[in-house]
């Protein structure tokens, strides 16, 4: 993918300076036009995550005066909640060129070679998933990030000769949904490393009336405290139902997004009061009904679900846990009076 591709329709790969900024990368999935639309461009144009925030404005500040590459970041926390878009707006900060990829499509370290060896002096590397990373690229890695050179095996057999590499001095920025499936000697070699949580139904409602406008829908603020009451403390989540109600609204009414439309537009999709979805209560029930309220662990879970473990880790579980649902001890998950009381 060649830079400034699929990145920024409105400023056509430049950011608010005339600065270019590409990105490119094979594992990137591309955007979908809302999507690219409504991620804000620089940090300033982000909602909440303030303390995040305050320490990458420091960062910036200081590698700008010094004239030196950001330290390498590593941002974790819950899908959706803006590691990928603290990813893209950084190198906008710093006015530098972005390559992106994700841990599980570098199945070896020569697919990671091209990447490294693109990056210009100070540019930013993003790998999503990094925790799925297979050990033999995470490995080489290790002197990348630290020496900012990589020893690469030329030939075979008794030819094989190795070469020692310099790269260019670069930022890693690495994002996952499980920082405890990092590596210590991985994670050791993040300078900076945040962690991103749920946002408050203020800070969504601020997420909400912004996307509003860029989208020129009339969105009522009662209207936008509902979508964001129930949006499970995430921007993706309730940017998704802010587009799901505009589309009902436009079906159903004069587009007018109220809070009465709301409530209809949410309730046919399944999702209560407090936000949960259809997979939320199944997989409450499931542990309820199935497994007596637990412990059960959470590949016997996905089994009866027909879902992956993986996805009820990430997507699933972090907010029921969040909402004392459930609890994870060592023998399994467990349902709470509070989800008991649920499925009476
Ligand atoms: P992650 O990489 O953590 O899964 P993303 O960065 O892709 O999450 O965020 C998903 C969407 O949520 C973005 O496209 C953006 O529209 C919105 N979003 C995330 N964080 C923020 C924020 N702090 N302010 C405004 N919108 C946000």
């Amino acid at each position: 993918m060649s830079p400034d591709e699929d990145y920024d329709s409105e400023s056509e790969g430049l950011d608010d300076n005339g600065i270019g900024l590409g990105v490119s990368g094979q594992g990137n999935v591309p955007a979908s036009d809302n999507d690219t639309i409504l991620r804000p461009k620089r940090i300033a144009d982000m909602v909440g995550q303030t303390e995040v925030m305050d320490v990458l404005h420091i960062a910036i500040d200081a590698a700008k005066k010094r004239g030196e590459q950001l330290g390498h970041i590593l941002f974790d926390g819950p899908p959706g909640l803006g590691k990928t878009t603290f990813a893209t707006c950084i190198p906008r900060e710093m006015g530098v060129h972005v390559e992106m990829t994700t841990g599980p499509s570098l199945k070896a370290p020569k697919e990671l070679i091209p990447y490294l060896t693109n990056l210009e002096r100070g540019s930013v590397l993003f790998i999503d998933e990094i925790h799925r990373l297979p050990k033999p690229v995470e490995e080489f890695l290790y002197t990348a990030m630290e020496d900012f050179r990589i020893d690469i095996v030329v030939g075979e057999g008794v030819n094989a000769r190795t070469l020692n590499l310099a790269l260019q001095p670069f930022t890693l920025i690495g994002a996952t949904t499980r920082a405890g499936m990092l590596s210590g000697p991985l994670r050791d070699r993040f300078h900076i490393r945040q962690h991103l949580g749920y946002y408050d139904v203020e800070d969504l409602v601020e997420i909400l009336m912004r996307n509003a406008k860029k989208l020129r829908v009339e969105l009522r603020p009662d209207a936008a405290e509902e979508i964001a009451r129930r949006a499970r403390g995430t921007p993706r989540i309730a940017n998704n139902r802010f587009l799901w109600v505009r589309d009902y609204a436009m079906s159903k009414s004069d587009g007018v997004v109220t809070k009465g439309v709301t409530g209809k537009a949410l309730e046919m999709m399944g999702i209560d009061g407090i936000g949960l979805d259809r997979q939320d209560r199944r997989y409450l029930e499931t542990l309820i009904r199935v497994f007596h309220g637990g412990p059960a662990g959470v590949e016997a879970l996905g089994h009866t679900m027909s879902v992956s473990s993986d996805t009820l880790e990430d997507e699933v579980e972090p907010f029921l846990l969040r909402s004392e649902l459930i609890i994870r001890t060592q023998r399994g998950r467990c349902a709470t009076p509070r989800a008991f009381a649920m499925f009476k």
